[in-house]
């Protein structure tokens, strides 16, 4: 059975070198512990940590998907919703953004990783 390819394993969650084990010890969906990442791949045992403070880059990557979500959510609420008034761009905005916390700091964690991580797949590893 081939791994998973590199956008799936992305999606997911998985470590990048095995594509199968999870990155995160927790479903985004569990609120108090969403941030819980493992300290190594439970497949592989890559550390999911390549040196301290490895992750802060990540913010930036958080700071990217957050202007970019600003731009559709302005988009859509000024062509659907017929252009209210800006406290009704702020409300939506800093709701949705509080509701997508978990998917903003997992997703820039795990782009982070893949992306200058220096990890490449190594499909033996996968299971
Ligand atoms: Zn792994």
């Amino acid at each position: 059975m081939p791994g998973r390819n590199y956008l799936t394993a992305l999606l997911q969650g998985r470590c990048p070198r095995c594509r199968t084990g999870k990155m995160f010890a927790f479903p985004a969906t569990n609120i108090a512990k969403f941030n819980v990442m493992h300290t190594e791949c439970p497949v592989c045992e890559l550390r999911l940590q390549p040196e301290p403070g490895f992750y802060q880059g990540a913010m930036y990557v958080s700071y990217a998907f957050t202007i970019a979500f600003l731009v559709v959510v302005s988009v859509v609420l000024y062509y659907f919703a017929g252009d209210p008034s800006e406290w009704v761009y702020i409300g939506v905005f800093i709701t949705l953004m509080i509701l997508l916390v978990p998917l903003n700091y997992r997703y820039s964690r795990i782009l982070f990783l893949y992306l200058f991580g220096g990890i490449k797949y190594n499909p033996p590893l996968s299971k």
